[in-house]
């Protein structure tokens, strides 16, 4: 008797999908490849070194990234920036950057220890390889291009969707870099790839003017 009321409870599960199927409701599967399923917001994808929108690169060769990766998949070696022709607006820039995606979690924990916000992921998730080292990132896959564009591994592939390299994540940070308590809990949404199209966090000299005008308010 047990086994009869678990196969109806069963089918009873099935028979309501098949009613949201048929009705037009809540799909269960949908035809991927042909139809992508919407992402969320954060999700989390392939990452991408930035650049600033005067074309010089984040990264600073700080290997900040690599040293919080609980995976252990990011290797990054900096260089000495040449002063007559800087790479970065940093002493080192990432001379050599690398992610093993086979080892990569997809946490988002570089993009956190960023201090430059020079690592960041997109929504692209289409990566399967036929050989393990296709699957090692390099710094010229990562590093998008001067344009804002970011380059994809297998751009001729059927799946290669450019529109997802460029979607931000939309990560959020729970504080200001500065660590003013007033930003805490306050969402900074940023765009990845391309110019900086949000409003720059204020500089140290405008937050202690401001709260020198809120104390004498
Ligand atoms: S997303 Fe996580 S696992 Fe992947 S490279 Fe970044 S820190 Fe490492
Ligand atoms: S990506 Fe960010 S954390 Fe990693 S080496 Fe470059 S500047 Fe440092």
């Amino acid at each position: 008797m047990g086994v009869i009321s678990e196969i109806l409870k069963g089918l009873r599960v099935t028979g309501r999908a098949m009613w949201r199927t048929n009705t037009g409701q809540e799909m269960v599967t949908i035809r991927y490849p042909d139809e992508m399923r919407h992402k969320p917001q954060r999700f989390h994808g392939r990452h991408v070194l930035n650049r600033y929108p005067d074309g010089m690169e984040k990264c600073i060769g700080c290997e900040l990234c690599a040293g919080a990766c609980p995976a252990q998949c990011i290797y990054v070696r900096g260089q000495d920036n040449d002063p007559e022709n800087p790479t970065s607006p940093g002493e080192r820039f990432g001379f050599v950057y690398e992610i093993n995606m086979l080892r990569c979690i997809f946490c988002g924990l570089c993009v956190e220890a960023c201090p430059t916000e020079a690592i960041t992921m997109t929504h692209l998730f289409e990566m399967s390889t036929t050989n393990r080292s296709d699957a090692i990132y390099t710094r010229e896959t990562l590093l998008m291009s001067p344009d804002g564009s970011v380059p994809h591994m297998f751009p001729d592939d059927r799946l290669a969707d450019m529109a997802e390299l460029d979607t931000a994540d939309g990560w959020v940070r729970a504080t200001a870099p500065s660590g003013v308590a007033a930003y805490e809990g306050v969402k900074m949404w940023q765009g990845t790839p391309g110019p900086a199209d949000w409003e720059p966090e204020p500089t140290q000299d405008e937050l202690d003017r401001a709260s020198g005008e809120d104390e004498s308010g």
